[in-house]
């Protein structure tokens, strides 16, 4: 069975790119990033954590954390 993963970059969502370069560990989730979009974060000063993306600083996504 194979499974394509799409580009879940939460910056662009209607990205559907299955070149998956890189993978973002963004909280309890790991968001797959098409090589386009990884050159596009590359050029912006967007940083990850448990929390989310943000971008320049500033919160642009935030995951659930019901837990
Ligand atoms: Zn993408």
């Amino acid at each position: 069975m194979t499974f394509t993963e799409k580009c879940e970059n939460p910056l662009k969502p209607e990205c559907e790119g299955g070149d998956i370069a890189v993978y973002i560990q963004a909280g309890s989730k790991r968001l797959p990033i098409c090589r386009s979009c990884w050159v596009m974060l590359a050029e912006q000063d967007v940083e990850w954590d448990e929390d989310g993306i943000r971008l320049k600083g500033e919160l642009t996504s935030s995951t659930d954390r019901s837990s």
